[in-house]
């Protein structure tokens, strides 16, 4: 009746924002708040303070289905809380 352990199962939930591994390279993850960047137009929108669970080896970042459907809210539209900043862009060749 003592069979607690063997019976050790890892339950991980890929949607989860709790503890699960990363996917891709299986590292472990953590939660953070995350600055995202996307081409938008002729130019780029930064979304800051995104929650997102993080691997730490390769970096790769992991959203729940809320905060990604959110994020793609954002980028549907003009955000009310919008400020914008100069970004310096140098050549690598040219410096
Ligand atoms: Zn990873």
């Amino acid at each position: 009746m003592a069979q607690s352990k063997n019976s050790k199962k890892k339950t991980t939930l890929s949607t989860g924002a709790g503890k699960a591994v990363c996917t891709f390279c299986g590292g472990p993850r953590e939660g953070k708040k995350v600055t995202l960047t996307y081409a938008r137009g002729a130019g780029w929108v930064m979304i800051e303070s995104v929650p997102a669970s993080v691997c730490r080896l390769c970096g790769e970042k992991f959203f729940t289905p809320a905060v990604s459907e959110r994020i793609l809210r954002i980028l549907g539209q003009a955000p009310a809380g919008a400020r914008t900043v100069t970004v310096p862009v140098i050549d690598f060749d040219a410096a």
